[in-house]
């Protein structure tokens, strides 16, 4: 395989961008090895700047659903920059996309858009404090919401503990507001409301955890945080960024019959072009400037164009069948690599949701917490990443990381994915 091109741009991307990139996994660091520079993508299929074509599980880590350069997401586009890309003045494609999340979504009566998935989370924070007037939130260790200070903190020792920043630049003070404990640890979650009473304005999770590995958790667990936050009077936040629109229209709220108090949602909702948003109840978003006083705005906020292709994107979700569709494709995915798997000592998994799924070297039947990753494993990730893309296979460069499979994708791809997959492990698992 040609890597000239690639080599080539990554050498002068690193005299710009620090590590040569605009965000960090995207270095290869994990994986060892240059980062292929995509030139251009069209359903299943993604090409780099040498020509080599990939069969692409990534999907922009997550946002498209419906592959790349959908001909009704690119239409909606073009059309819509005709007349103008941003006007910093409200239009009427905002309340079409609000309409049509809110009709289709009961979790939710009142939104705001904004450009990220970080935004989105940081606004969700700051209105969980601005409403319950505490400062303390509650994390879980495992589960990812963006760079925003006070969610860059990882667990220190101990049962409940305030964390570590996990980056340089994140002051201890903030640190200090942000507790963090296991996930599936009711006991850890008990002791930090009984530690922190009257402190804690929300606790956020990913309801499905897919930022570092695949880490579902029991429907009963989630309960358990419903009620311990209403008999604290604290928030309840689903960070559904990347499992929004992606399991179901309702995401994991509907998929758990959960009410969180508040929700976030990225990633899929722009389309592919950058929009976040997080919604709640009409009373609990009241409090919003310019009705409330908690301050959020955005000079790009519901970008028209971004919510044009947010657009015609969801419209496609709503079409009967669609998250059924892609969960039945990625179950065919798993069971073909499953028949395909090499004669090896060395265990392996693969776990899903839908269409997410995540390849483990592990023995166990299920994983539910950060904490039982064996870091050690990822060695097999890194030899089964290398010789997939050698066979035309494009996954996330970190074995941390899940894959997506898209409407685009078809049997064809599916069935070539599963026989590199085959060969891809031999070689992994020697
Ligand atoms: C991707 C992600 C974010 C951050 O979104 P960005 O658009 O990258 O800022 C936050 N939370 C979750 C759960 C995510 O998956």
């Amino acid at each position: 395989m040609k890597r000239e091109k690639s080599e080539a741009l990554f050498e002068k991307a690193k005299k710009y961008f620090p590590g040569g990139v605009n965000s960090p996994v995207r270095a290869f660091r994990s994986v060892g090895g240059t980062p292929l520079f995509i030139q251009k993508g069209k359903g299943s299929h993604i090409w780099d700047a040498d020509g080599n074509e990939f069969i692409d599980y990534c999907g922009s880590w997550g946002p498209l659903i419906l592959g790349h350069a959908n001909a009704k997401v690119v239409d909606a586009i073009k059309k819509t920059v005709e007349n103008g890309s941003s006007f910093g003045a409200p239009t009427a494609l905002e309340n079409e996309l609000a309409e049509l999340i809110l009709s289709n979504n009961k979790y939710i009566q009142k939104i705001r858009f904004v450009s990220s998935g970080t935004e989105a989370v940081m606004s969700a924070i700051r209105l969980a404090r601005g409403y319950t007037k505490r400062n303390k939130i509650l994390k879980f260790e495992g589960c990812y919401h963006g760079h925003s200070d006070s969610l860059l903190v990882k667990a220190g020792s101990g049962l409940v503990t305030f964390g570590n920043t996990s980056s340089a630049g994140v002051p201890e003070s903030f640190v200090n507001e942000t507790i963090v404990v296991s996930l599936n640890n009711e006991v850890a979650v008990k002791q930090a409301f009984a530690e922190f009473k009257d402190q804690i304005a929300c606790v956020i999770i990913e309801p499905i955890p897919a930022n570092n590995g695949l880490l579902l958790q029991r429907k009963e667990y989630l309960q358990f945080l419903r009620d311990i936050c209403t008999e604290n009077k604290t928030l309840l936040i689903f960070d559904e960024v990347i499992n929004g629109f992606r399991i179901g229209f309702e995401g994991a709220a509907g998929y758990y019959k959960i009410h969180p108090d508040i929700i976030t949602y990225g990633k899929i909702i722009g389309g592919g072009l950058p929009v976040g948003m997080y919604g709640a109840s009409a009373e609990i978003m009241s409090n919003i400037s310019p009705e409330g006083n908690v301050y959020q705005a955005g000079t790009l906020s519901g970008n028209p164009v971004a919510m044009a292709a947010g657009i015609a994107q969801l419209t496609e979700c709503l079409k009967p069948n669609f998250y059924q569709d892609l969960e039945e494709k990625t179950q065919f995915l798993i069971e073909k690599i499953k028949s395909h798997l090499p004669s090896s000592i060395i265990p392996f998994n693969i776990f899903s949701i839908g269409s997410i799924f995540w390849i483990a070297f592990t023995d166990k039947e299920v994983v539910r917490s950060a904490e039982e990753i064996d870091a050690d494993s990822m060695k097999y990730f890194r030899v089964l990443h290398k010789e997939l893309l050698e066979r035309g296979i494009y996954l996330g460069p970190s074995g941390y990381e899940v894959g997506f499979v898209c409407e685009a994708h078809n049997e064809d791809d599916l069935v070539k994915t599963a026989k590199a997959f085959g060969e891809a492990l031999e070689i992994a698992m020697k």
